[in-house]
């Protein structure tokens, strides 16, 4: 990664640091540096060049070649040439520096106040990049003209800012300004401490950030939050905070030193953490927070010019629809929903939304990969010619590659909903063009589902080669794709909601054994429950666990108390009895549904995986004292003793609580002893977990609490465990067939 990080200015510096002449430029394959002089300054070159890159640079590959000098007299930055098809990397965006910051509160800076400063080290990238090579005539500043103060330290290699793209000042650059209703208030800094006072009185502002627009209010200030929810039709997803610094962030939540370092990444994710405090309206039932620091200089100004310490930082847009990043569509689809706009002059050229993430069992675990990770390259695949996984229709991400290069997209979203499907068409539109790929050289990968709209739009796209990947085989594929091992066999637990199997019915708890390279065979599965109702029991907890409950002998009355099943429930078994509009599941994320029915969630759900949230989270607030049994029976795992001791230890009076922990050890060990089982059968020593199933935290700390002894144990730690890693596990299973084929 050495595009728009600063990276061709460094080398400037360096190379005039050792008195060494030459040139820099950004060729098609990565920076290329030419060199003459003597041969300790040249040893001194290469070696800071590796020691010292700038802070957001990553260098993956350098070769060294000698060559006859040419007697050059001094150190250039040339323009970038365009030969072939670009396979430079584009960086991702990236949050103020401290430089910048400095800069920013110093009242006689030219840059005082002004809310888009930035530098080589920091600033904007990936969403404001319109065509690479990354130069400013290719970013959403092309209308803005450098002025004679701001070219002057464009051009300086021994300034901060040369060629730093997206360079402004208050004299030459953009503007914010404000809107409520017909009034605008111009000026950066009338328009932020009107915005300020706004928040501070309780009103919802659209305020323009990186990739889209945020809505903003007061998080202390409950009224102002649940208007928020009824305004944007959310009524229980948890809404993302941002807050004024660390000490706010620890006064709110547990800031262990992972997630501490998390939140102060240079990716600025929102980090979940067990809540402190109880803010109303924000996060309902939940016992997390997402929190993030703030990470533009506009951010920074808000809190500055005393904003409330906490704001509600969610997406501009209305419940599930993608987020609003275009300011005229903004001004239309937002109207309902905020009271004033602040927006910024800069166009963003895609949207990119805030990643999520959280300090787990293993390390840190990406829920969305997005802002500030996104477009990096993830892998290198052993594949010549450019490919295109298109994912899954939920939580969607897509992969190119190109050049072996894996280059996963942000977080697209469900594409049940029409605005995040058209998204997910201009982004592999955007993607390809980016990356200049012919649709005729392209492999286009997509799931195996039959009715996924991403497979028809795959099926769709002017490509001539379409393979299909089952999703569990994709979920074990993409933790392996992340250390590119390609013929390491393990066993692969893939355990999630809803995935189309080989034999066409619903899997969602799989456990395989095998290598990319050698392909996936299902070894063991979760025992087969009936589906009542198909994909809409994912809906309504009660209705799929009709489908496991109908199973399961000697259950007490739970049409009574404590269970107050609703008719929903008793439709459902009378499906599941008569075998009408009914499936064949082996879900995972069902059976922690049913789990969580049994401990009082009869009500439909809001978002997707509330229910098992929901049963975590209680889960978590009990010590553990024991567990129920899960067994392993031949190649199934055995639902009902679980489920049978869960529905009489609530009739008996235990506390839910207490229940749900115990539910959570009992899966952990069976899964536990299913993968050793594998283990010792075939001579394997890795076991990797993947699919969203994995996003369960307390899941994770019993796994490996229970996991320990001769085995490596390998998750998600790039992309997530969820469906947004689809796409990478697709493009490598695709990859290494493709590679065996040739
Ligand atoms: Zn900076
Ligand atoms: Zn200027």
């Amino acid at each position: 990664m050495v595009q728009g990080v600063g990276f061709r200015p460094f080398v400037c510096r360096l190379a005039r640091a050792n008195a060494l002449a030459g040139w820099v430029v950004n060729g098609e394959h990565g920076v290329e540096i030419y060199v003459e002089g003597d041969e300790s300054p040249l040893d001194a070159f290469v070696r800071d060049l590796k020691a010292q890159p700038p802070p957001a640079a990553r260098i993956t590959a350098l070769g060294i070649e000698p060559v006859e000098p040419v007697g050059l007299k001094e150190f250039t930055i040339r323009e970038s040439r365009r030969l072939d098809q670009p396979s430079v990397r584009i960086s991702a965006d990236l949050p103020v520096c401290d430089t910048c910051l400095r800069e920013l509160f110093d009242a006689p800076d030219r840059r005082h106040n002004y809310p888009y400063i930035n530098c080589t080290n920091c600033g904007p990238r990936y969403s404001i990049v319109l065509s690479l090579p990354y130069d400013r005539s290719g970013t959403t500043m092309k209308d803005w003209p450098m002025d004679d103060y701001c070219a002057a330290q464009y051009e300086d290699p021994a300034d901060r800012r040369f060629h730093a793209q997206p360079v402004a000042c208050p004299a030459c650059g953009p503007h914010y300004y404000l809107r409520t209703g017909e009034e605008v208030i111009g000026g950066d800094e009338a328009s932020i401490r009107h915005t300020v006072a706004l928040l501070r009185a309780g009103a919802i502002v659209a305020a323009k950030g990186i990739g889209g627009y945020h809505l903003a209010c007061d998080a202390r200030n409950a009224p102002a939050v649940w208007a928020l929810r009824e305004r944007k039709y959310r009524k229980e997803k948890p809404f993302a905070l941002m807050v004024k610094n660390c000490e706010v962030a620890r006064e709110l939540v547990e800031l262990s030193p992972e997630a501490e370092a998390l939140l102060a990444s240079v990716a600025r994710p929102i980090v979940l953490a067990p809540a402190k405090a109880e803010l109303g309206g924000v996060a309902p039932e939940n016992g997390e927070l997402g929190l993030m620091l703030p990470y533009t200089p506009l951010h920074h100004l808000l809190f500055a010019c005393g904003a409330p310490d906490a704001l509600v930082m969610t997406s501009g847009n209305r419940s599930s629809e993608s987020i609003a990043y275009e300011d005229a569509d903004a001004l239309e689809r937002l109207a309902g929903i905020a009271d004033a706009f602040l927006v910024g002059e800069r166009p963003i050229a895609r949207r990119v939304e805030d990643s999520v993430a959280r300090a787990g069992a293993w390390g840190p675990v990406i829920l969305r990969r997005s802002r500030g990770y996104a477009p990096g390259a993830v892998a290198r695949l052993p594949i010549q010619r450019p490919a295109l996984a298109v994912g899954a229709d939920l939580k969607n991400t897509v992969t190119l590659v190109v050049d072996g290069q894996a280059f996963v997209s942000q977080h697209i979203g469900d594409l049940d909903d029409y605005s995040s499907f058209r998204a997910f068409q201009e982004t592999i539109e955007d993607l390809v063009a980016m990356y200049e790929v012919r649709w005729d050289d392209l492999l286009v990968v997509h799931d195996a589902h039959p009715e996924y709209l991403s497979a028809s739009q795959a099926h769709a796209l002017p490509a001539q080669n379409k393979v299909p990947v089952q999703h569990h085989r994709a979920h074990v594929a993409s933790v392996l794709a992340e250390r590119e091992d390609w013929e390491t066999r393990v066993a692969g637990l893939s355990l999630d909601g809803t995935g189309y199997g080989d034999d066409g019915t619903i899997w969602g708890g799989e456990i395989f054994i095998g290598s990319v390279a050698e392909g996936f065979e299902r070894l063991i599965h979760l025992r087969p429950a009936a589906l009542p109702g198909g994909d809409a029991a994912a809906g309504h907890p009660v209705q799929a666990a009709a489908g496991f409950l109908g199973q399961v002998d000697g259950l007490p009355d739970l049409g009574g108390a404590p269970f107050g099943f609703p008719k929903r429930y008793f439709d459902a078994l009378e499906l599941t009895k008569r075998g009408l509009r009914t499936f064949t599941t082996t879900s995972m994320g069902r059976l922690f549904d049913t789990g969580a029915a049994l401990l009082g969630f009869t009500r439909p759900i809001t978002f997707e995986g509330q229910a098992a949230v929901w049963l975590e989270h209680l889960g978590r607030s009990a010590p553990l004292t024991d567990t129920y049994p899960f067994p392993l029976a031949g190649d199934e795992l055995d639902f009902r003793p679980l489920l049978h001791a869960v529905a009489c230890d609530r009739q008996r009076g235990r506390p839910a609580r207490e229940i749900a922990r115990a539910f959570h050890r009992g899966i952990a060990q069976g899964l536990c002893e299913a993968a050793q089982t594998l283990c010792a059968q075939h001579g394997l020593h890795t076991i990797v977990l993947s699919g969203g199933v994995f996003q369960n935290d307390l899941l994770l700390r019993d796994l490996k609490e229970l996991l320990s002894g001769p085995f490596a144990v390998w998750t998600n730690r790039v992309v997530p465990p969820n469906d947004g890693g689809i796409s990478l596990g697709q493009a490598a299973l695709a990859a290494l067939q493709e590679h065996s084929n040739q």
